[in-house]
C-alpha cells in the first residue's frame, strides 16, 4: 500500500502494460493527466488505441520491441497527447511478473521544461539576444562549414561584411532605443534578401557579416551573384524605417570577398571583407567593393555594359545577319538570324558578348521581341519578290523568352503586324528549355505549330535531351551542332554521335541539319550518313541583308544554269 501512495503521487508518468495483450493495466495520476484521459478511458485500452505514439502503426512497432527487448530506454522520445500536442518525454521500460501476469512497466518523465531550458541556453551562446541572428560564434562554426562543403562541390561562396552608415549619429540624437529597433528591422531584412541556406549573423554594435553559399563554379559568375545579392541588400536598407513615431531613412557600406573551399582562413576572409567594407566607406559609403581589384573591374564592367545594353534596346542599336541554310545541291533554303549589336565604341559585337548579359539582366525579352519582328518583317518583305519569296528564317528562341506567359501572343502579333507567312518562319529552341515545366512548352509549341510556325532543337546533342520529349514535341527539325561536326572527320565518338542524330532523325520523320561546315570533306561526311541539309562557312558566313541577298541570289542563278 505504501507504494501506492508513491504511484499515485510520482511525479513521472508510470504505466504498466499486460506484456501478452498491450492492454493497460494501470496508469498513474500524472500520466493521465499528461496524456487528457481518465484513468477510466485508459485502463484495459490497448496501447495503440490511445495513440501515445505517433501513430498506430508506430504504436504497434513500439510496443512489440518493448515486449521483445524488455528493457528499452529512450532519451527524447515525442508522446501524443489526447489533443494531438507532442510532449518530449525520456522513456525507460522494464517488464517484470507480477502474479502470473506478465507486466511491462514504463516509466515516462516529462523532459518538455529541461528542452525549453537546453534551448535557452543554446540560444544564449549562439546568438544575439537583441536580433535572434547568429552570434560571431555561429558565425565562425557555420562559415567552416561553408568552406568544407565548398571544396567538395567547387562552387564559390561570399562574404560581405556590412556596416550601417552613421549609425552613431542616430544612436546619439534618438537614443539606444531607437537604435536597438534599428538593428533589428535590419536584421529581419537582411534574412528577407537572402536564400534559406544563407548564413546572416550579427558581429556586434552595426556590423552584420552574410555568408552567401553555393554560388558559380566560376569567380566572375560567383562575383555577379555576390553584387546582385549586395544590391537587393543595398535597396532593402535604403527603405525608410519606422522608429517610434519618426521615420528614418539610412545607408550601408558593403565589402565582399570570395572563397572556394579552405583556400584561405575564416579570420583572412573575415579581414579581406572587412578591409573592402573600408574602400565602400573612402568611396562615399551606401555601395559594395570586392575585395580583389580585378574582380571590382569585373563587375564595374559588367554594369556599364549592361547600362548600355538597356540603352541600345531604346535606341535600336542592333542588326540582323543572316547565314545561309542550304540543300544537297547548294540551294538556298533560307537563312538563320543571328544579332548583331552595333556598339557606339566596341564596333560590331557577336551575340555570345552580350545575349548572356541580356538573359541575365531579364533584357532578353525585348531584345529578342526586337529581333522576332525584324525577321517577320523582312519575310514579309521577300514575300513580294520572286527572287526571294521561297527563303525561311530560323530565329534563335531564348529559354527566358519562350517561358514568358505570352510568348505566344508576341509571335503571333510579330507575324500579323508584318502579314509575314508563318510557314516561312522556324523558331530555334535548346534543351534548355526542357528541364522544367515541359507540358507548358509543348503546349505552346502546339499553338504556334497550328498556326504554321515551324520548330528545330538547336545545338542538339550538348544539352539534355531526352527522346520521350522528341517523340511529344512538334519538332520539324533537329540540327547537329558545330562542335560534333567540327571534329567529325577525326574525333570517332564525334562521327558517331552525328551519324546516330541522322538515324533518330530519320525514325523519327524528322528534318536534320548539320551547322558549323567548314570544310567539304565534312559536308561529304554528313551527306554520306544521309544528312542533306548544311550552315556553314563552306557555304556562307553570317552575312549582312544586302550581302546575304547577292549570295542567295546567285545560287539561285547557278542552280537555274544547271
Ligand atoms: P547558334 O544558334 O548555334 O548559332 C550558330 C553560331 O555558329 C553563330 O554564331 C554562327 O556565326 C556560328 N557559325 C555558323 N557556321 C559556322 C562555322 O562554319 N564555323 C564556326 N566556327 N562557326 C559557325 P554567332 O552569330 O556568334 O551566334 C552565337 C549564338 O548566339 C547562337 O548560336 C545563338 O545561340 C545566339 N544568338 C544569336 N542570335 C540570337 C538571337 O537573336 N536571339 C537569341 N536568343 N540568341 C541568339
Ligand atoms: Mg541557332
Ligand atoms: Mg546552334
Amino acid at each position: 500500500m505504501r507504494y501506492r501512495r508513491l504511484f499515485e503521487t510520482a511525479r513521472d508518468g508510470i504505466l504498466l502494460l499486460n506484456a501478452i495483450t498491450a492492454e493497460i493495466e494501470d496508469a498513474n495520476p500524472f500520466l493521465t493527466e499528461l496524456l487528457g484521459y481518465s484513468h477510466a478511458e485508459l485502463l484495459g485500452k490497448k496501447l495503440w488505441e490511445v495513440g501515445a505514439f505517433a501513430d498506430v502503426a508506430e504504436s504497434r512497432e513500439k510496443f512489440s520491441e518493448l515486449q521483445t527487448r524488455g528493457y528499452v530506454r529512450y532519451d527524447d522520445l515525442p508522446l501524443r497527447t489526447r489533443s494531438g500536442a507532442k510532449i518530449p518525454v525520456e522513456f525507460v521500460s522494464n517488464t517484470y511478473d507480477c502474479a502470473g501476469v506478465t507486466v511491462i512497466q514504463c516509466n515516462i518523465r516529462d523532459i518538455s521544461a529541461r528542452k525549453r531550458a537546453d534551448e535557452k541556453i543554446n540560444e544564449l551562446a549562439f546568438f544575439d539576444p537583441l536580433t535572434r541572428l547568429p552570434n560571431r560564434t555561429l558565425l565562425l562554426d557555420r562559415l567552416q562549414q561553408a568552406l568544407i562543403v565548398g571544396s567538395r562541390s567547387a562552387s564559390y561562396g561570399a562574404v560581405l561584411f556590412l556596416d550601417l552608415d552613421h549609425f552613431k549619429t542616430l544612436n546619439d540624437t534618438l537614443g539606444h532605443d531607437m537604435g536597438d529597433l534599428q538593428l533589428q528591422q535590419v536584421a529581419q531584412r537582411l534574412t528577407d534578401c537572402v536564400r534559406e541556406g544563407d548564413t546572416v549573423a550579427r558581429l556586434g554594435g552595426d556590423e552584420f557579416v552574410v555568408v552567401l553559399e553555393s554560388l558559380h563554379t566560376h569567380p566572375r559568375e560567383a562575383a555577379n551573384q555576390a553584387q546582385d545579392v549586395g544590391e537587393k541588400i543595398l535597396a532593402s536598407l535604403n527603405q525608410p524605417y519606422t522608429l517610434g513615431a519618426a521615420e528614418y531613412r539610412s545607408t550601408a557600406s558593403i565589402g565582399a570577398t570570395l572563397f572556394c573551399g579552405a583556400s584561405l582562413s575564416i579570420e583572412d576572409l573575415l579581414k579581406q571583407a572587412d578591409l573592402a567594407m573600408y574602400k565602400t566607406k573612402e568611396l562615399g559609403r551606401n555601395g559594395l567593393q570586392f575585395f580583389d581589384p580585378a574582380m571590382q573591374t569585373a563587375i564595374i564592367e559588367r554594369a556599364a555594359l549592361e547600362n548600355e545594353l538597356r540603352l541600345a534596346i531604346a535606341e535600336g542599336q542592333f542588326v540582323l545577319h543572316y547565314q545561309a541554310q542550304v540543300v544537297g545541291d547548294g540551294r538556298t533554303m533560307g537563312a538563320e538570324v543571328l544579332v548583331r549589336w552595333q556598339h557606339p565604341v566596341r564596333g560590331l559585337m557577336a551575340p555570345g558578348d552580350f545575349v548572356p548579359l541580356a538573359e541575365e539582366a531579364g533584357l532578353i525579352l525585348s531584345l529578342g521581341q526586337w529581333v522576332l519582328q525584324a525577321a517577320c518583317a523582312q519575310l514579309a518583305q521577300w514575300a513580294d519578290s520572286p527572287k526571294f519569296q521561297h527563303l525561311k528564317l530560323a530565329v534563335n528562341v531564348s529559354a527566358h523568352q519562350f517561358r514568358r506567359p505570352d510568348f505566344v501572343e508576341q509571335v503571333l502579333a510579330a507575324l500579323e503586324r508584318s502579314g509575314a507567312n508563318p510557314h516561312r518562319l522556324r523558331l530555334e529552341l535548346t534543351e534548355s528549355l526542357l528541364i522544367d515545366n515541359v507540358p507548358s512548352v509543348i503546349e505552346k509549341m502546339f499553338t504556334l505549330k497550328a498556326k504554321g510556325v515551324c520548330f528545330s532543337l538547336d545545338d542538339f546533342g550538348t544539352g539534355y535531351s531526352s527522346l520521350s520529349y522528341l517523340k511529344r514535341m512538334p519538332l520539324d527539325e533537329l540540327k547537329i551542332d558545330r562542335s560534333f561536326v567540327r571534329d567529325i572527320l577525326s574525333d570517332h565518338q564525334d562521327a558517331s554521335i552525328a551519324k546516330t542524330i541522322i538515324a533518330l532523325t530519320q525514325s523519327l520523320g524528322l528534318n536534320v541539319i548539320a551547322e558549323g561546315v567548314e570544310i567539304e570533306a565534312q559536308r561529304d561526311f554528313l551527306t554520306a550518313a544521309g544528312c542533306h541539309a548544311y550552315q556553314g562557312f563552306l557555304f556562307s558566313r553570317p552575312l549582312p541583308l544586302a550581302s546575304f541577298e547577292r549570295y542567295a541570289h546567285r545560287a539561285l542563278e547557278c542552280d537555274t544554269l544547271q
